[in-house]
């Protein structure tokens, strides 16, 4: 880099739910799950899945586990429609794409979630120069977040962190930046000033 170039801005980007269809895979895995036909179990979804008739905490783990071990959710998940074409865009015009995923919740299933996440994220031709299995997104350190998981847009607006909500059935009550699609998302970040979103 010349010193006359500015750093890129980072773009630090979730991966389920915003650049992978998450639900709609999972939906798929729940009626295998549930056994029960896939059209009982509705589209618009909240969080924890209780409408699937996920009851708790545990049976959400349950489900988790046997998504992720037992159906390769991460790399069998479709992808969301505008994902590689607009973060190609970013990623030419030099914007930084920072991929930043809670993915290694299982335990001695390490090697393989990280195998499914990197295959998945080649074959679809996702443009990325870092990938970070984190819990913590904060502690990444990206200018701008994407983001579609209720908590996880809270907790980095909490910390002053600009955070682009990415909107599905899950994240209705998240109040703006919202984007329903990626074109919306390319927009925003274009639009992106630091000078406006400086942490005091
Ligand atoms: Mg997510």
């Amino acid at each position: 880099m010349s010193s006359i170039e500015k750093p890129s801005t980072v773009i630090g980007v979730d991966l389920d739910g915003v650049c992978g269809d998450f639900y709609g895979r999972m939906r798929e895995i729940a009626s295998e799950w549930f056994e029960c036909p896939l059209d009982q179990l509705s589209r618009e979804v909240s969080y924890g899945m209780t409408e699937w008739g996920v009851t708790g905490t545990n049976q959400y783990e349950s489900l988790h586990r046997f998504a992720v071990t037992q159906r390769e959710l991460f790399k069998t998940m479709r992808m969301i429609p505008g994902a590689r074409k607009y973060l190609r865009m970013l990623s030419d015009e030099g914007y930084r794409i920072r991929i930043i995923t809670h993915r290694l919740f299982i335990h001695y299933f390490h090697a393989s979630a990280v195998q499914q996440t990197v295959e998945w994220l080649d074959s679809h031709g996702i443009p990325y120069w870092d990938l970070c299995f984190m819990k913590e997104k904060a502690q990444v350190g990206a200018d701008i977040y994407l983001e579609d998981a209720p908590h996880n847009v809270t907790q980095l607006r909490e910390r002053g962190l600009y955070t682009i909500c990415f909107a599905n059935s899950t994240n209705l009550h998240i109040s703006s930046p919202r984007a329903a699609s990626w074109n919306e998302v390319y927009d925003m970040v274009r639009d992106y000033r630091p000078q406006d979103h400086r942490v005091t």
